[in-house]
């Protein structure tokens, strides 16, 4: 059974129950949690999760008090109604042989809301909402309410709780001195700080007995100013320790953090050491997380010693059989997740249900069936970018015949050239996942194929999903040899020189700028030194100064869009992008005219005052060598026309469908809904 992953697969006995290996679904927001009549949706989800073997799973956060919600009327376990609704939840779990904890969460002053209460009254710098300090009765009182959403977890069925302490939520405010100003018993010392998360684990195992989960979930870098120091850390974990708690999770760094810490350029497992340098203070045992993606990489955390269990949360929406696949020797099926954001985090901050880009079925178990065909049929996909791709491997994974067309000599589209671009080397296995499964599940893969309508008319339907080109804007001196498009710079089949104009600032334009500066493949070490991060030990908080590498050329990113540079990017991606170029020394213009190109370089005008695009407007010549094109690109889709002439059943998705929106996000979701329907 444990195969090529034996510490990974190994169950952990915790005294009064055992957890049946070291794989733990951390707590992600999916938007299902907040009304009761989207619990079996989610009770589905998580039922698949506990089918495909995790061994305990961590609900979104639930609040303890109407005032610790995240967002007007959010989830919140305060009455016995509440707690047996969420008994279709805990049993779905079960029957898979799964644990679950409900996850307790008082989002303090990170609330949305206008009723929000904090530590102090400081408002968060990613909140609109001034929070009212809690009075020293309400601290005790929300305390207490911790402990009864606890008992009302256990007898909703759940086999424990996990409190939230940390990512600068209500406990983690109480514990910094940033955000705690009290003079009362609750603050004024690191001591009183701590006061409020050991009170608060003491009530709660107090109320539900030995035979229940408390697993507390601490904050190992807080990444902002006035943080806690390294010795508060492990004070307040052996208190927590002395005071009953089953497990310590690890948090890294507060929402308002200026450093990364999940997305897919942070790299594989780079806080892992954090949890080791705790564990090293602790008997009880401490889960790893962030940036934990593959089995091999969380083998390798459990076997050094750095943990005894890991959390994966986005990798769980990315593949529910990601325990399966690794202990049946099937790890090449799992779906990586590439920490991308785009389908789950950046939905949950919109307000949206979080599901997967490469999973579409992620939170939609219900609803997003796809079932083995009755009728098996011959399908032509044609291009094997991430919709044909996607398409494919549904179709064939349903019974279906499938050929797969493919111009260019290998599978990929637009995603080979993500793989290239540094800090999304993760991007790779998913190309590799598609390699895999076509294989697998029995696709003929046509490589360096132009399909041409005669090739196609036998197929009982055919789908076109044969992606876009760049677009060539009419600019005067377009075809200057100094002109190239993001496709040939990203091949490495064009030369860039030191100084270039990057037109378009869009997904690729930012992934351009980004390959022209950094190398692919950077070390933790390297990583952690760009962000400032540091031992704990050495830095309260584990924050430093950036150290920012002299430039490798000089980039100028460029836009016709007054707004500022990036704000179509992900919404929890899009920071990062732009700190990263801002560190590298890229000028970044908005509201530019495209003049000419000549030998003296890119001509264009700009307003001269950069925040009124009224404002009059100046020339200036960009005196560059390269000019690289990244101004999105136009649908490829002419099998259409004549293919729907011939009678042919024919559909379109992807770029092929819309290139504007061209996002790999919309193209696997269509895919995947025409394998669902065909
Ligand atoms: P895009 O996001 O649509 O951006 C195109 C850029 O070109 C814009 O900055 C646009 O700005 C400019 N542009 C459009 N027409 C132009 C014209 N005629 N002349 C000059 N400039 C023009 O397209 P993309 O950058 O090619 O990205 C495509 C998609 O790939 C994205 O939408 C995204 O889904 C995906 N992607 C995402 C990421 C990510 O980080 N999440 C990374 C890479 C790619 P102005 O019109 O203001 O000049």
């Amino acid at each position: 059974m444990a195969g090529g992953f034996p510490t990974l697969l190994s169950p952990l006995d915790l005294g009064h129950t055992t957890l049946r290996n070291r794989v733990v679904m951390g707590s992600m927001h999916t938007k299902l949690e907040d009304r009761r009549r989207d619990l079996p949706k989610l009770a589905a989800f998580f039922a698949e999760r506990a089918r495909g073997g995790t061994a305990l799973i961590v609900t979104g956060g639930y609040a303890p008090t109407w005032r610790g919600w995240l967002l007007p009327f959010g989830s919140q376990m305060t009455t016995t109604r509440q707690a047996t609704a969420h008994r279709v939840v805990t049993d779905a779990v079960h029957e898979h042989d799964g644990k679950i904890l409900l996850q307790v969460l008082h989002a303090g002053r990170y609330a949305y809301h206008p009723f929000s209460a904090g530590a102090s009254g400081r408002k968060s710098p990613i909140t609109p909402f001034k929070p009212r300090a809690l009075s020293t009765r309400d601290v005790d009182r929300t305390a207490t309410a911790f402990a009864r959403a606890a008992a009302l977890a256990r007898r909703a069925g759940y086999d424990g709780v996990e409190i939230m302490g940390s990512e600068g939520y209500l406990i983690n405010q109480f514990l910094a001195a940033r955000t705690n100003t009290r003079t009362d018993a609750w603050g004024g010392s690191a001591a009183k700080r701590m006061r409020f998360p050991l009170e608060i684990v003491k009530r709660t195992r107090d109320l539900v007995g030995d035979d229940f989960i408390v697993q507390y979930r601490i904050s190992l870098l807080d990444l902002v100013d006035d943080a806690q120091s390294w010795e508060e850390t492990v004070e307040l974990a052996r208190g927590l320790q002395d005071r009953g708690v089953s497990i310590l999770n690890t948090g890294i760094g507060w929402h308002e953090a200026r450093v990364p810490t999940i997305v897919t350029s942070v790299p594989p497992a780079a806080f892992a050491w954090v949890t080791g340098k705790l564990r090293r203070e602790v008997d009880v045992p401490v889960i790893a997380s962030n940036r934990i993606n593959r089995p091999e990489i969380a083998e390798e955390i459990l076997a050094a010693g750095d943990a005894d269990l890991v959390s994966m949360a986005r990798p769980l929406l990315a593949d529910a059989e990601f325990v399966a696949k690794a202990a049946s020797g099937r790890e090449r099926e799992i779906i990586t997740c590439i920490a991308c954001n785009q389908a789950c985090l950046d939905h949950t901050f919109s307000n949206k249900r979080a599901t997967c880009m490469l999973n579409p079925r992620a939170a939609y178990e219900t609803e997003l069936v796809l079932l083995p065909t009755r009728t098996r049929k011959r399908i032509a996909v044609v291009g094997a970018g991430p919709a044909g791709l996607a398409a494919a491997v549904e179709l064939a994974g349903r019974g279906h015949r499938v050929d797969l067309f493919e111009a260019a000599d290998r599978i990929g589209g637009q995603f080979t050239l993500a793989a290239r671009i540094p800090g999304k080397e993760d991007f790779a296995h998913t190309l590799a996942y598609y390699r895999h499964m076509i294989g697998t599940r029995g696709i003929t893969l046509h490589l360096g194929t132009r399909a041409t309508v005669d090739d196609l008319t036998d197929f009982d339907s055919v789908i076109v999903a044969t992606g876009m080109i760049p677009r060539i804007p009419p600019i005067p001196g377009i075809d200057h040899p100094s002109v190239v498009t993001y496709q040939q710079v990203i091949g490495s089949s064009a030369e860039v020189g030191s100084r270039v104009a990057v037109i378009g600032a869009g997904g690729i334009g930012f992934d351009v700028a980004e390959f022209l500066l950094h190398e692919p493949g950077e070390s933790a070490e390297h990583w952690m030194r760009r962000w400032g991060v540091a031992d704990p030990d050495q830095q309260r908080g584990g924050l430093s100064t950036k150290v920012k590498a002299p430039p490798r050329r000089e980039v100028h990113l460029l836009q016709r869009k007054a707004s500022a540079l990036g704000k179509g990017l992900g919404k929890t991606t899009g920071w990062v992008h732009r700190a990263t170029l801002q560190d590298s020394g890229v000028t970044m213009l908005g509201g530019v005219e495209y003049v000419r190109v000549d030998d003296e370089g890119l001509h264009i005008t700009v307003p001269v005052n950069p925040k009124d695009p009224k404002s009059p407007r100046e020339a200036r010549v960009l005196a560059v060598g390269t000019v690289v094109v990244c101004a999105g690109q136009e649908p490829v889709n002419d099998l259409v026309v004549p293919l729907t002439a011939r009678g042919v059943d024919v559909h379109v998705i992807g770029g092929a469908d819309v290139a504007a929106e061209l996002d790999a996000k919309r193209a696997i979701k269509q895919a995947t809904e025409l394998a669902a329907r065909l």
